[in-house]
């Protein structure tokens, strides 16, 4: 079982000190995928980063500018392009004398898919290891594709804590969905997380998590769990996502059903490039599955 860790005051609209160098700042926008909503990170004092702005409302913006009032804002960061992390980073930077904005755009810039937020443009198309600094904090940005390709996490160098983003989540396993969704590189991302042995994971949404080594095993074996639930469904013969799904996550809310259904044809894609499983044709969400 993973340990989740889920209470957290959202206290929408005021900025709440995390560590000594970090407050959270979190967005009124509660769903299924969000928890209690995104909680956009400051860093430092006097001079400092902002990390995942979220989702264009104007409450949220004029929480951060009132967070950060009497300070500099130097840089905004952001984790990936989805609609809940990137839309207010240049709303905010035109709102502080725009700094640079740093991330990676959107891979399927023109896409269809609603989540993505395909105007994002960083004005620095950051680099994994990359390191942007201020006046007592250094962040480093460490590239870490699965739940999105140009998801980046970034490393408090003097506190070692990580900004996790949707990477790694104290609240909830994170969606991987193909084609821009990987779970191999997802499994290879956890692993390049977990070798850095950070003292504390502070996720996009919810309560950071502190018992760092445990949280990323536990969060690995459930997957190997979905992968071994997978392939037990196949041993019965071949079948379809849609068939799957309802036993396997009989457990979650039926509004995840669809996003279940995305992770578990990454799961699909993953064990047919290891040569596990087999499908007529590429596999896709429609695909009959078979053992290989
Ligand atoms: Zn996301």
């Amino acid at each position: 079982m993973i340990p989740f860790v889920r209470e957290i005051d959202p206290a929408y609209g005021r900025a709440v000190a995390v560590t000594p160098l970090v407050r959270r700042v979190t967005a009124n926008n509660p769903g299924p995928f969000t928890y209690l909503g995104t909680g956009t990170y400051i860093v430092g004092h006097g001079q400092v980063a902002v990390i995942d702005p979220g989702p264009d409302l104007p409450e949220h913006l004029a929480a951060l500018l009132r967070a950060v009032k009497g300070e500099t804002v130097v840089a905004i960061l952001t984790t990936h392009t989805h609609s809940d992390h990137s839309p207010l980073s240049h709303p905010l930077a035109a709102q502080v004398g725009n700094p640079p904005i740093y991330g990676r755009a959107d891979p399927q810039q023109g896409s269809s898919e609603a989540e993505a937020d395909s105007a994002f443009r960083p004005d620095v198309e950051i680099a994994d290891g990359q390191r942007v600094s201020g006046p007592g904090w250094t962040l480093e940005a460490i590239a870490t594709p699965g739940h999105a390709s140009n998801h980046v996490c970034y490393a408090l160098r003097e506190e070692n804590v990580l900004f996790s983003g949707d990477h790694v989540m104290g609240w909830s396993t994170t969606v991987v969905s193909p084609p821009d969704g990987d779970m191999g590189d997802y499994y290879a991302s956890l692993s390049k997380v977990e070798a850095r042995d950070f003292a504390m994971l502070i996720p996009t949404h919810g309560p950071p998590v502190t018992d760092v080594r445990p949280f990323i095993a536990a969060y690995r074996n459930h997957r190997l769990d979905r992968e071994r639930q997978i392939l037990a469904e196949l041993a019965k013969g071949p079948c379809t996502i849609s068939e799957m799904v309802p036993s396997m996550y009989a457990a979650v809310d039926p509004r995840l059903h669809p996003a279940a259904a995305r992770s578990v044809l990454a799961h699909l894609v993953h064990l047919s490039r290891s040569g596990v499983v087999a499908s007529e044709g590429a596999p896709g969400p429609l695909s009959v599955y078979r053992l290989a």
